[in-house]
């Protein structure tokens, strides 16, 4: 197992749940790392003595200074001192930025040689070309703390030949609104879209699981980090969320890794492979069930699904695109200026006006994701 550490973005709903396993196997703490919530960093600063953290808001990072002054650690400051933190060169970084903001941190960690346990999806979907290349150059690990990635990575272990994969099979758990129809979904609150039923996660995502907009971007997620196409990823809504999800090779035989809906569980396994260890999550007790049931996706309600899969296929900057128009829409309607369906209709503009571009830079990723994002407030403006 590693000794240590750095959580960036600490703070939320996944760091906080890292800490809590590093607290359990007493790894020391490297850095960390959060957006503008100091009162928790705070505590995990005088728990952890990190050497170093960094807060992205630098009015937040410059009352952090006073509040710990009386400690050892360095608050660095903005983006560039996030970026800092992720190359301090730790063991592994685990990244739970939400959103785009993980990118360039995730870049700056694999530079310095660290594994990475990525639960910040947008890092692949926007950026999965220059990820891959550049962990595979570096010859550092990108271990899923993602659940469904982490199933399939466990569902993974002992296949010798990539060949042998035929399918992998994301699982869904239909979000807040699963069975409903469009027309029930025009003027739900954003209260009703937070209410997800099986796990409760920062806001950004939770949002994302009612449009099913994170099954989308998992799915591209999928894509990059096990080398699959599209065509060879399938969704399938399993209300439980029981089991995580399933692989399926060349025989039929199907391989799963099921447990409690708990983020514990992949953020140690990413931590601890290819060893298990005890854990703070329940036991799964499968006579609790007396069903699990499996459908196939309302694709026409949940449009967002699609235009993720369309968008990869498309390649280029196009998954960069969708996931640039969807963080702007998704922040939107949760400060109440646009409306739910409104953020597959930005996700839709974003897959019809962004450019076919195959030779494209991690610049033009950042550039594509600012113009978007412009583009979208002016599609509601
Ligand atoms: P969250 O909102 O609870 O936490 C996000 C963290 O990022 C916070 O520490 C915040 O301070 C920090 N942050 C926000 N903006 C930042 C910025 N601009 N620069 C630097 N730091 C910033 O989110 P979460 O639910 O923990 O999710 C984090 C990531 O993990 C997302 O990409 C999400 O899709 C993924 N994920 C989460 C879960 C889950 O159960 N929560 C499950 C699977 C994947
Ligand atoms: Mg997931």
């Amino acid at each position: 197992m590693i000794k240590s550490l750095a959580v960036l973005g600490s703070t939320g709903s996944i760091g906080v749940q890292a800490l809590e396993v590093a607290r359990l196997h007493n790894l020391r703490i490297d850095a960390l790392t959060a957006g503008s919530r100091i009162d928790i960093l705070e505590n995990q600063i005088r728990e952890f003595a990190p050497p170093v953290v960094a807060v992205a808001d630098e009015k937040a990072a410059e009352e952090l200074r006073v509040k710990i002054a009386d400690t050892s650690t360095k608050v660095l400051s903005g983006a560039e001192g996030v970026k800092e933190c992720a190359a301090c060169g730790s063991e592994c970084v685990l990244n739970s930025i939400v959103g785009i903001a993980g990118l360039a941190p995730t870049v700056a960690a694999i530079e310095a040689g660290s594994d990475i346990a990525l639960a910040n999806k947008e890092t692949l979907v926007a950026g999965g070309k220059f990820v891959m290349a550049l962990a595979k150059e570096k010859g550092v690990s990108i271990l899923p703390v993602d659940s469904e990635h982490s199933a399939i990575f466990q569902s993974l272990q002992g296949c010798a030949d990539k060949k042998q994969i035929k399918r992998l099979i994301l699982t869904a758990s239909g979000g807040p609104f699963l069975g409903r129809k469009k027309e029930d979904l025009e003027n739900v609150t954003v209260a009703q879209a937070l209410n997800h039923p099986n796990w409760s996660m920062g806001a950004k995502i939770t949002i994302d699981s009612a449009t099913m907009m994170n099954k989308g971007l998992e799915l591209i997620e999928a894509a990059w980090l096990f080398s699959m196409e599209a065509k060879d990823i399938d969704i399938v809504v399993h209300r439980q969320s029981i089991v995580h999800s399933l692989v399926e090779y060349t025989d039929n035989s199907v391989i799963a890794q099921l447990g409690v809906p708990d983020m514990r569980i992949p953020i140690q396994y990413a931590l601890t492979y290819p060893d298990r260890f005890v854990s703070p999550v329940r036991q799964l007790d499968l006579t609790e069930f007396s069903t699990l049931t499996f459908e196939k996706p309302d694709y026409e309600t949940f449009a967002c699904i699609n235009l993720c899969r369309k968008a990869f296929e498309k390649g280029g900057l196009y998954p960069a695109a969708v996931n640039a128009a969807n963080e702007k829409a998704n922040e939107l309607f949760r400060e109440g200026k646009i409306r739910f369906l409104d953020i597959a209709r930005a996700v839709e503009n974003a897959l019809e006006t962004a450019e076919q571009n195959d030779d494209y830079s991690l610049e033009d990723v950042f550039e594509i994701d600012r113009l978007i994002r412009t583009q979208t407030e002016r599609l509601f403006a």
